[in-house]
């Protein structure tokens, strides 16, 4: 992958090898174009190495501690001592496994891999200068090129990041020593889903949100099970509070905040996550020289194909604006990559999932109750509340429920909402129900496996059927 001084070509330049830009090279090699992938890191952007993966191995490692220590109730008595470094150690080798993977995939559909930075020289080419040191620059002829380069954690000028004491999600994805102490800027989803894994680790973390409530974009019927487990976690969640600086004291740190009846409060903590959002990246590419100028909110903006007001540049995933997902960034790569092959392009969704990896998860697809009001439609709601679930009665966590929102008329499953364990496992009937026209009949006549939490989709449509047999109905 070492790149000389040397001018080639090629007919798809893909700039980003996050899940976005692998998904978009491999589908265009598929579709029989020569590709050239540039990545200035590692394979897998930020989702697979700083992201998606290592966040979801430390949830998930947290929770068996954390469960097998609080298991009394069950009878088993158990007091699991955490090695962070192996923890780390194992979550690492997930990435690699995962990484190495995208090395394979892109040799296997002959995508042409390339370790350095790509930027414009020009509307047909682009310099790419290597990643290591003596590797040079070389020069990339392309007939159409696909920006895919992400995302980075926004700074705030008051709380800059040290990389020490004030750090990142992704600085927070490789700490050596578990903190006694952690406040968490933000209670989006970054800053929930790390809040309890250190809630687990055992750190007393605090969660200051400058928005009168936690998961801001979400309803309170989904968010209420999440806030009421942070504080059974220990975790302090501070909501209506503006952060108005940091001070380093030597290794530690003390926040000042406003609370919004104007009262200044001082958190003293031994480590202070940032996640108040993230940025698109576009300074890397050199857009001046070709002329193309990201929105004022800094995103490119794109036709429903992803193309860019250059016919022949494309850009996709983060960098391309929200909704910031990996799975949508994927999705957005395949469409890419047929507009460019000229193909058929695939279906537009219906609606986009979202998951929130809390403890309970939240999941939803499509419109909730009040959406679906002010899109015109007539709905009905069906709910299925876990605790008259035998199978999440018989796995310890029986908190949350899942709704179900059609269309009162035709009875078309417009939207579901779920709290709950394995949450983000489910939405995905009620996304598959929504995208092929499915009404709350075809959910109630399809036989679900007992006993397990799928039935509760079945059950919430159901109740939104006035049959509901396990619950009652509305
Ligand atoms: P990225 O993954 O950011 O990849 C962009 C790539 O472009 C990077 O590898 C970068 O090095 C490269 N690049 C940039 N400029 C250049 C250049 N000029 N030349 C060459 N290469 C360049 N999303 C979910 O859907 N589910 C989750 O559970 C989830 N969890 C997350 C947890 C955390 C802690 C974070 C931070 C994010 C999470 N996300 C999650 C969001 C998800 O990671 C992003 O939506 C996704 O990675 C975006 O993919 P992308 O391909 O657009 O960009
Ligand atoms: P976010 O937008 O989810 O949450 C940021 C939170 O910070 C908001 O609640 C906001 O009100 C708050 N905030 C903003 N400025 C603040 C300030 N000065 N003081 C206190 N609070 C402040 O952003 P994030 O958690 O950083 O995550 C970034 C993005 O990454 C997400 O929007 C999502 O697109 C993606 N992501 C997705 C997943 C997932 O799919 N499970 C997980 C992690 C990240």
């Amino acid at each position: 992958m070492v790149v000389g001084d040397i001018t080639s070509s090629t007919t798809l330049l893909v700039i980003g090898a996050g899940p976005a830009g692998y998904v978009t090279a491999i589908r265009a090699a598929q579709y029989g174009i020569e590709v050239t992938l540039v990545e200035r890191a590692e394979p897998g952007g930020t989702c697979l190495n700083h992201g998606c993966i290592p966040s979801k191995a430390l949830i998930d490692a947290t929770d068996v501690a954390h469960t097998a220590a609080t298991a009394e109730d069950r009878g088993i008595h158990a007091d699991p001592a955490v090695d962070l470094a192996g923890m780390v150690e194992w979550k690492d080798g997930v990435v690699d496994q995962l990484t190495t993977g995208i090395d394979r995939l892109c040799k296997a559909n002959s995508v042409n891999l390339v370790e350095g930075t790509a930027r414009f020289a020009d509307e047909h080419t682009a310099r790419i200068a290597g990643a290591g040191e003596g590797q040079g620059s070389s020069t990339l002829e392309f007939d159409h090129a696909v920006i895919a380069t992400g995302s980075r954690p926004i700074e705030l000028p008051t709380v800059p990041f040290d990389g020490e004491v004030v750090i990142d999600s992704r600085r927070a994805l490789t700490l050596e020593a578990i903190p006694d102490s952690m406040v968490v800027v933000g209670g989006g989803y970054i800053g929930m889903e790390l809040a309890s894994v250190f809630a687990k680790l055992g750190t007393d973390v605090t969660v200051l949100e400058q928005l009168d409530a936690i998961l801001p974009a979400y309803d309170d019927a989904v968010t209420r099970p999440v806030a009421r487990r942070a504080n059974d976690l220990g975790i302090d969640v501070e909501c209506g509070c503006t952060v108005e600086g940091v001070e380093r004291t030597g290794e530690t740190a003390r926040v000042e905040t406003t609370t919004e009846e104007g009262e200044t409060e001082t958190h003293a903590t031994d480590c202070v996550l940032v996640a108040v959002g993230r940025e698109p990246v576009t300074d890397t590419l050199g857009l001046g020289a070709i002329n193309l100028e990201p929105s004022p909110d800094g995103f490119l903006e794109t036709d429903a194909t992803g193309r860019t007001a250059h016919d022949h540049i494309y850009a996709v995933g983060d960098v391309a604006g929200e909704p910031m997902l990996a799975h949508a960034g994927m999705h957005d790569g395949r469409i890419a990559a047929a507009a460019i092959a000229d193909e058929p392009l695939p279906a537009d969704p219906q609606a986009v999932p979202t998951v929130v990896f809390t403890d309970p998860e939240i999941a939803t697809v499509g419109q909730t109750e009040a959406e679906a009001e002010s899109a015109g439609f007539d709905p009905v709601v069906g709910t299925f509340p876990f605790r008259a679930s035998g199978r999440a009665l018989s796995t310890g966590r029986p908190e949350g429920q899942v709704t179900i929102v059609a269309d009162a008329t035709e009875g078309y499953i417009l939207g579901g909402q779920i709290v709950g364990t394995e949450a983000s496992e489910l939405i995905a009937e009620i996304g598959l129900a929504i995208e092929l026209g499915a009404t709350l009949e075809d959910l109630v006549g399809t036989v679900h496996t007992h006993p397990t939490r799928s039935e509760a989709v079945m059950e919430a449509a159901e109740n939104a059927l006035d049959r509901a047999i396990h619950t009652l109905n509305r």
